[in-house]
């Protein structure tokens, strides 16, 4: 195969070598099970037990909070809905307007799942993509059941502030979800001294294999599961264990921890440098989410009036792998339900890239996609209807072509 360069870390992650080393005896030679009486299966539950304290380290929690799901999508679902079973009296939920699907699409289900009908407060973000903590703060009621906010956003890379909303939803009885599945190995957390109930991670957006996920569930905190069937996980998640991904992720997180100072250093330096030189060279281009509330690894870009899909066919050409601001939808391109609630005008959101980076990536990778990312505009704008209509002085929202 010819050369990749991946910057698209935020969709999923490389399995890290040492990772991969540390599972495959758990493919061959080590195939017990877990729950099984004898010391054959007993060494295989001893080391997920020893995966447990690696993970549990790596967030500040104890082992015994952690319950092993299928993704985070699952640990999600399973954190919302235990939440709103342990409240069966209150229906009302509060999340933002650029959560992840996993939670978005839940929460706008949740009464043809559930059979109750609930309320739904979406709070709004700014241009740069943070929340308005006062607005925050006047959306809880007596009847807010369960507060669910992403650590970091997927798209952009925005943090919020979980501690502190935390803290407000904990002082009033209403459990707090954090989807952390972007921030989990970039950024420090600590969950001794930042009060959520519940938090979701995935392996697979760090370094781990993809089908694996983490529930914390904070000891004390009333919890029904989703998945009833055997006694694994302390009752809380039936199910045989996935093992060898369960001792992968274990082994990711370690090195999460010692890589955390490199992923806030190198990495951090060679996005700034990427966004700074694409900044500089293409005209019309803006970064999109807050410069310095975000995740060390993450650029958001838009070019105006041209489609990012476009941008990204043309970048798979130079074997660059991104994604863009915008998904296909019932043959018309429809931008991210992210960008469009930060209110990034309609031009721009749908010319919007995003780079994400891991500590994989290089100083010449980086110079490579600056390299190729300013013609490759050019050219595009050349051809496109948004540019010319620009030129030509007209206004208003024309007709998009779509290659899905
Ligand atoms: C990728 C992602 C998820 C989904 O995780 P899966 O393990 O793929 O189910 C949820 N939330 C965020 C913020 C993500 O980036």
């Amino acid at each position: 195969m010819s050369r990749v360069v991946y910057m698209d870390n935020n969709a999923t992650t490389r399995v890290a070598p040492e990772v991969l080393e540390e599972m495959l005896p758990y493919f061959s030679d080590l195939y017990g099970n877990p729950s099984s009486m004898h010391s054959f299966g007993g060494q295989v539950g001893a080391k997920i037990n020893q995966a447990r304290e690696k993970i549990a380290a790596l967030l500040g929690a104890r082992p015994e909070e952690l319950i092993f799901t299928s993704c985070g999508t699952e640990s999600d679902s399973t954190a919302i809905l235990s939440a709103l079973q342990s409240l069966p009296g209150k229906h009302h939920i509060v999340t933002t307007r650029v959560e992840h699907p996993a939670v978005k699409n839940l929460v706008e289900n949740l009464d043809g799942l559930t059979g109750h009908k609930h309320r739904l407060t979406k709070l709004p973000v700014d241009r740069d993509g943070t929340l308005d903590l006062k607005q925050y703060e006047e959306s809880l009621t007596d009847e807010t059941a369960i507060v669910s906010v992403m650590w970091a956003n997927n798209e952009t890379g925005v943090v919020f502030p979980i501690a502190e909303m935390a803290a407000i939803a904990k002082s009033r009885g209403i459990f707090f979800h954090t989807d952390a599945v972007q921030a989990v190995g970039k950024v420090p957390i600590d969950l001794a001294s930042v009060p959520v109930d519940f938090l979701s991670l995935s392996g697979h957006k760090l370094h781990a294999p993809k089908g694996i996920g983490v529930l914390y569930a904070r000891k004390g905190t009333p919890f029904v599961p989703f998945m009833v069937g055997g006694h694994q996980e302390r009752g809380r998640r039936g199910g045989t264990e996935n093992v060898a991904s369960i001792i992968g992720l274990g082994k990711a997180c370690e090195l999460a921890a010692a890589k955390m100072e490199e992923e806030n250093s190198r990495v951090r330096a060679l996005r700034d440098k990427l966004e700074k030189d694409l900044l500089a060279q293409v005209p019309h281009s803006m970064r999109n989410g807050h410069e310095t509330q975000r995740l060390p690894n993450t650029a958001s870009i838009s070019f105006e009036f041209v489609e990012g899909e476009s941008i990204l066919l043309h970048l798979d050409r130079y074997g660059i792998c991104a994604s863009s601001g915008s998904a296909c939808t019932s043959g018309s391109l429809e931008p991210s339900h992210v960008l469009r609630a930060m209110g990034v005008p309609f031009t721009a959101a749908h010319g919007s890239i995003r780079f994400s980076l891991s500590i994989y990536n290089t100083e010449e990778e980086v110079d490579y996609v600056v390299s190729k990312v300013p013609q490759i505009i050019a050219d595009l704008r050349e051809m496109s209807p948004f540019w010319q209509s620009e030129h030509r002085g007209r206004t208003g929202q024309s007709q998009c072509k779509c290659v899905c």
